[in-house]
C-alpha cells in the first residue's frame, strides 16, 4: 500500500521528534514518500522556525539587523544535527545565506529555507532522495499550483528514485523564483505528492490523535472522530473546526484517496479516517453526530411585510445584500417573513446602507437587526433520512435554557446549524457533545 506522510512543524520540532519520524516511516514499507514542514514548537514558549523567519524578513525591511534571530535558527539546525550524528553542512548554507540578507532578498525564498533545510536533514537521517520542492512543485503565471506539471515532475522523482523526501509550503514560479502557499501549505505539498503518484492513504502526522469531535477549548477531552466523510469535514471546516489547509482535501478527494489525520507523539492510535464513501458497519456505536462545530458573531436581519409577494421581495432584498458583498449563511422564510442570517463583522457600518436600501425598496413593515448570534452545528451523515433527530436535539437545548433563534438544515440532511446567543455558545456545543456526541 503506497503512502504519502506529511509531518508538520511540532512532529520536526528537535532530534527527539526525528526519531519518532524514523520509526514511522521505517514501520510501513510502503510510506516512500514524505513531506515536512519547518521544526516548530518544542515547548510552549517556543518559536517556530516559519515565524522566526518572518521575524527576520520584518526586520530587514526596516532595516533593523535580524542577526540573532538568524543564529537562534543556525543553532536549532546545527542542535537537529549535531544530536543525530548527520553530517549535513548546516555552516555553509548559513554562510551563503548571510551576505544576501538583505532588501533584495525576497521573504518567499527567506522563509522556505525553515522547510528547506529541515528537509535536508530529515532525508539524510532517513536515507530518503532529497528533492528541493522548487523543482518539483511548479506555479503558473497565475500564482496557482499548475497541478499537470508538478505531478509530473514528483511522479518522474518517485519513478527515479524510489523513496524521496520534499519539503514543505514552497515551490517554483515560471521566471525561477521561490513562491511560498499560505500558512501550513505543507499539507498542500503532500496533497499534491500523493494525488501525484496516485497513493492509496495521504497521511497526516500532527500533534493530535485526529480530529477532535469538538473544540477541545470548549468540551473537556473530546473524543477523537475515528472515519469522516469528506463532505462532513468540509462542514465541519466550514463552521470553524480546525483541520487540514482547506486547499489541500480537494487534490486527494478528487481521485478518491483515503486522508488519515495521525499522531507523531501516538502512532499507536489510528486517528481519523476521511473517505469519500464510508461503509458502515453494524457494530458501530449508535452515535448519529460525528462532530461539532460553531462560529459566533452573526446578524440576523429580519423584513416582515403583510400580503408580499414573498419570492420577489427576496430576489431584491438578495440584491441589496449582494451590492454589499454581503455574506449570506442561512435564510428562514415565512408566510409574511424572511431573515437573513449574515457574519456582523465584515458588514461593517454599510449594514445602515443595507438598510437604508431594504427600507426604500422592499418597504417592509418591520425591519430589525440582531446582533450576537452564534451558529452551531451539528454535522452528521448518520442524520440523513433518520426521523426524529432535529426534535432531539432541540429538545435538549430547550432542556439546557438554550434559545434557538433561528435553525437551518443543510439540503442533504448531513447538518443541523442552529442560531443562538453568543452568551449560549459555549453552552449550547457542550449540550449537543454531551447529548450525543460524547
Ligand atoms: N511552516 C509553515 C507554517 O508554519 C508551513 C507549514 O507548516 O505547513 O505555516
Amino acid at each position: 500500500m503506497l503512502k504519502v506522510a506529511k509531518f508538520g512543524g511540532s512532529s520536526v520540532a528537535g532530534a527527539d521528534q526525528f526519531k519518532k519520524v524514523k520509526a514511522i516511516m521505517e514501520a510501513e514499507e510502503g510510506r516512500k514518500i514524505i513531506v515536512v514542514s519547518a521544526a516548530g514548537k518544542r515547548s510552549g514558549d517556543d518559536h517556530k522556525l516559519t515565524d522566526l523567519l518572518y521575524l527576520c524578513h520584518a526586520h530587514i525591511t526596516y532595516g533593523v539587523s535580524c542577526a540573532d534571530i538568524i543564529e537562534t535558527i543556525r543553532k536549532r539546525f546545527v542542535e537537529i544535527r549535531d544530536e543525530l550524528g548527520l553530517e549535513y553542512n548546516i555552516e555553509a548554507e548559513f554562510d551563503k545565506l548571510m551576505p544576501r540578507l538583505n532588501k533584495s532578498m525576497g521573504v518567499d525564498e527567506l522563509v522556505s529555507r525553515g522547510e528547506y533545510l529541515t528537509g535536508r536533514l530529515m532525508a539524510e537521517y532517513l536515507g530518503y532522495e532529497f528533492v528541493d520542492a522548487a523543482d518539483v512543485i511548479l506555479f503558473g503565471f497565475d500564482g496557482h499550483i499548475d497541478r499537470e506539471k508538478t505531478y509530473s515532475a514528483i511522479k518522474e522523482a518517485y519513478e527515479k528514485h524510489g523513496r524521496i523526501l520534499i519539503p514543505g509550503f514552497y515551490g517554483k514560479l515560471p521566471g525561477g523564483k521561490i513562491k511560498l502557499m499560505s500558512r501550513g501549505g505543507s499539507d498542500i505539498t503532500g496533497a499534491m505528492a500523493a494525488a501525484a503518484v496516485q497513493a492509496d492513504v495521504y497521511e497526516n502526522w500532527t500533534d493530535v490523535s485526529g480530529i477532535l469531535m469538538a473544540d477541545p477549548r470548549i468540551v473537556d477531552q473530546p473524543s477523537p472522530i475515528e472515519k469522516i466523510s469528506y463532505a462532513e469535514l468540509r462542514e465541519l471546516a466550514y463552521m470553524g473546526a480546525s483541520v487540514l489547509h482547506e486547499e489541500s482535501i480537494l487534490p486527494v478527494k478528487e481521485p478518491g484517496i483515503a486522508l488519515n489525520i495521525r499522531n507523531t507523539n501516538r502512532p499507536q492510535d489510528p486517528g481519523t479516517m476521511i473517505v469519500d464513501n464510508i461503509q458502515e458497519d453494524d457494530d458501530e456505536q449508535e452515535r448519529f453526530i460525528t462532530g461539532i462545530a460553531g462560529r459566533q458573531n452573526y446578524s440576523i436581519i429580519t423584513v416582515i411585510k403583510r400580503n408580499m409577494d414573498l419570492s420577489g421581495s427576496l430576489r431584491k432584498a438578495l440584491e441589496i445584500l449582494d451590492r454589499y458583498h454581503a455574506v449570506v449563511e442561512h435564510i428562514t422564510l415565512g408566510l409574511d417573513t424572511y431573515a437573513f442570517v449574515t457574519a456582523t463583522e465584515p458588514l461593517g457600518d454599510s449594514i445602515y446602507d443595507i438598510l437604508a436600501d431594504l427600507q426604500k425598496t422592499v418597504r417592509p413593515d418591520e425591519l430589525t437587526v440582531k446582533e450576537g448570534i452564534s451558529l452551531v452545528a451539528a454535522v452528521g451523515r448518520k442524520m440523513t433520512s433518520k426521523p426524529g433527530i432535529s426534535g432531539k436535539l432541540f429538545k435538549a437545548l430547550g432542556d439546557n435554557g438554550v434559545n434557538i433563534r433561528t435553525i437551518a438544515q443543510g439540503a442533504d440532511e448531513l447538518s443541523i446549524i442552529v442560531g443562538v446567543e453568543n452568551a449560549d455558545f459555549e453552552k449550547a456545543i457542550r449540550v449537543l457533545y454531551e447529548g450525543f456526541a460524547g
